[in-house]
């Protein structure tokens, strides 16, 4: 949806309340105040069938009756009158609509019906809608002035825009935004969601110039692969925080599928949010943390931070909080360690952290920031203060921002203990430094704004193509289909994947144990000799697997013993599978799970038995660029391993980031593909490539028999 019509949601030149009321607590009443003593800038017009006048304001009985145009409706009247009133506005040509009335979707059966009607009207005029059941619009312009929303106090205006999925807990977030001292642009409940999502506030605010940083609080992601094309695109003009509540299904079914006992965390969103670069915050009290940090202080250019401190113990948490968060501690220069030693008192110790004891006095804190803000391998400072009884916090406060003003570096303080009731707080944040009650906060928020920094830095990478065969990939799922099979054999498996150019080990399936000779001459020895049958999928469970196989009599005599031992099981078999010996490959596992939220979901891990025990997997949401799967790759704890330790070759790391950006291709090309675990991936040294040596690969039942390919279409 084009940033134009949301316009009309935002500057609109003048409002309709339709459902305005003369009774406080009323929520038409409240929002008719909200906007007449916040002073919206347009022209109001109330509308109510049974009053004359609202608050002085003259009424109108429907919004047909109103002489002159109106941008905006916001509709408050119950829920079936609501439709009715929609219809009137759509006649009168209104231009957007804000619906606060609730009894719509969230309350399933008659609800769902009357949504789809509201939006329908919607459709037919050509309105743009926000909610229904939502709690409204905010736009602090000075031009515009709008609050229809029926929050108890107004925010202070600023530079934070916030688009919320929880009306009752964004009115909250502002409220408490403004005890903060935080400013806002815009405001936007979503309600339901019906027309207007939250990847188009995205898009509108990411060319806002109002709009510095924006805060989001998201249920779930609409379409996530919008989401992640329009963060992407918006996190590079401004920084974008959002906390994110609710697990996700993909991430634990993803994570289920290939390790058994990953589940339960939230991955899935986690893939969206390194993809985008947006921030995420742990909680709303991070949300406010950071939201302070970015919307007061400049990015820092580096990691390197000092640590002032007037008590040892807060120091060294916060230390350790900045370790922990990617962030290194600045090396002083001599410069600066000899100007401190001449005035710091004797029991001060100066490297970083430093600490001035309580023995400091308010000169030599604010001499000891000054010197190390100025020191060039300083990168960023956090100015810690334990407020002890003799010196007044205020005063420190002032030495914190005054200091902090004349660097362009990025100060953080941390006033232990001290809130925004306290002198200190205010006097630091209405100065521009945000403050924070502990050292950790302040440390996390600065690690947030570093990793933006380097985001918005680096390098994105591009969407690559590939030349694939499509047209072969298609008949082998098409087979599968007509045979109602949901497990694709191990040959059509290999010939999927060579249709995608993704390599496997040489393989040939053969049904009777005589044809084996001929088969390992095919490939040459060393070969793999497995078994192949619908009850044979863990194989090496069954010792339906065997390895380095040198001659037609090795080969032969296992072909028996593994017949036996099945047979033994009543487990019947099919045939065998001749493969490919690959020696002294690093295992490795990559995988897809499709989410019917999220699509397909891309992992990549460390393979083999490993990765029960390590977890240590990443997952990756197409469409992926080549520096996405190449982060995929980097990310996982044991990836020093692929690139070479004690001695060992490096891996070849570009064949496997190619693997994963062809496997991305073929889940996109194919919505039928629902799981795919490649376990083991053998990948080989360095200009060796890698081999896919076994792969089970999991077909959806089918709704739509006839469809094989295609990508789903999705709202929002
Ligand atoms: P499953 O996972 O069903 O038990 P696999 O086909 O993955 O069976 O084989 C089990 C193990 O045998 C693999 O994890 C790998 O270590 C080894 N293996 C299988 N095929 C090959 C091969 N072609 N080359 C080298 N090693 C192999
Ligand atoms: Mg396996």
């Amino acid at each position: 949806m084009a940033g134009a019509r949301l316009d009309a949601v935002f500057s609109p030149r003048s409002i309709a309340v339709v459902g305005a009321s003369r009774h406080p607590g009323k929520i038409g009443y409240e929002i008719l105040r909200n906007l007449i003593v916040n002073e919206y800038q347009g022209i109001l017009y109330p509308v109510n069938p049974n009053a004359r006048s609202i608050h002085g304001i003259r009424a109108y009985p429907t919004v047909r009756d109103i002489p002159d145009p109106v941008d905006l409706a916001v509709i408050t009247v119950p829920a079936d009158l609501a439709i009715a009133a929609a219809e009137e506005c759509g006649r009168k040509g209104v231009r957007a609509l804000v619906v606060i009335t609730a009894g719509f979707r969230e309350i399933g059966g008659v609800g769902i019906e009357r949504e789809e009607r509201l939006l329908r009207i919607c459709r037919e005029h050509g309105m743009t809608m926000i909610g229904p059941n939502c709690m409204g619009v905010i736009n602090t312009h000075p031009e515009i002035r709008m609050d229809a929303t029926f929050a108890p106090t107004p925010p202070l205006p600023g530079g934070i825009s916030l688009v919320t999925q929880s009306g009752a807990l964004g009115i909250a977030i502002l409220e408490h935004a403004k005890s903060l001292g935080i400013g806002f642009a815009k405001f936007c409940s979503l309600g339901n969601k019906a027309q207007v999502s939250l990847n188009d506030l995205l898009e509108m605010w990411r060319s806002d110039s109002d709009s510095k940083i924006v805060l989001a609080y998201i249920e779930n992601f609409g379409n996530p692969a919008n989401f992640v094309r329009i963060g992407r695109a918006t996190t590079k003009e401004k920084p974008v925080i959002a906390v994110k509540s609710g697990r996700s299904e993909a991430g634990s079914r993803a994570a289920m599928s290939h390790t058994g006992s990953l589940g339960g965390s939230d991955l899935a969103a986690e893939a969206v949010f390194a993809q985008t670069g947006v921030l995420r915050a742990a909680s709303i009290e991070e949300l406010f943390d950071l939201a302070m940090a970015f919307s007061l202080q400049p990015l820092p250019q580096g990691n390197r931070v000092a640590v002032v401190s007037d008590a040892g113990g807060p120091a060294v948490m916060c230390v350790d909080e900045l370790v922990a968060q990617g962030l290194r501690l600045a090396e002083f220069s001599p410069a600066t360690d000899s100007f401190m030693r001449t005035w710091a008192p004797p029991e001060a110790s100066l490297r970083n952290p430093v600490d001035l004891t309580p023995q400091a006095s308010l000169e030599d804190y604010r001499q000891a920031l000054d010197a190390v803000l100025r020191d060039e391998g300083v990168d960023a400072a956090i100015a810690i203060y334990v407020p002890p009884v003799r010196i007044d916090e205020l005063e420190v406060a002032r030495a914190v921002w005054t200091t902090a003003k004349e660097h362009g570096k990025p100060v953080l303080a941390n006033f232990l203990g001290r809130s925004e009731e306290s002198p200190g707080f205010a006097e630091l944040v209405g100065h521009g430094v945000p403050s924070y009650l502990f050292p950790e906060s302040a440390a996390r928020s600065l690690a947030a704004m570093y990793r933006y920094a380097r985001y918005r830095k680096r390098d994105e990478g591009e969407l690559r193509t590939f030349r694939v065969d499509r047209a072969a990939a298609e008949g082998i799922l098409n087979r599968a289909r007509e045979e109602a099979r949901l497990h694709l054999r191990e040959d059509e498996a290999g010939a999927l994947l060579d249709a995608y150019g993704i390599r496997t080990a040489k393989a040939r399936a053969v049904r009777r144990i005589e044809d084996l000779g001929s088969a390992a001459a095919q490939i040459r020895y060393p070969v793999v000799l497995k078994a192949v049958g619908p009850g044979i999928v863990h194989k090496s469970e069954l010792q339906a697997v065997r390895v380095d196989l040198r001659n037609e009599k090795e080969l032969a005599d296992a072909a028996s013993q593994m017949e036996r031992h099945l047979r033994d099981q009543r487990i019947s078999i099919e045939g065998f599978l001749v493969q490919e010996f690959v020696k002294g490959g690093m295992e490795v596992v990559l995988g897809m799970s499709r989410d019917k939220v999220y699509g397909p979901f891309l992992l990549f891990g460390l393979g083999g038995v490993y990765v029960e025990y390590l977890k240590d997997v990443a997952f990756g949401l197409p469409p992926l660029t080549d520096r996405d799967a190449m982060r995929m790759i980097e990310s996982i704890r044991t990836y020093p391993m692929l690139r070479g330790v004690r001695g060992q070759a490096p891996r070849d790391v570009a064949a496997l980031q190619e693997g994963i950006l062809r496997l991305a291709a073929l889940v996109s090309d194919f919505d039928v593909i629902q799981e795919m675990d490649l376990n083991p991936v053998l990948a080989l040294e360095e200009g060796h490539g890698y081999r896919a040596v076994d792969a089970r690969i999991v077909l959806a039942p089918p709704t739509n028999p006839t469809a094989v390919g295609g990508i789903e279409n999705r709202t929002n």
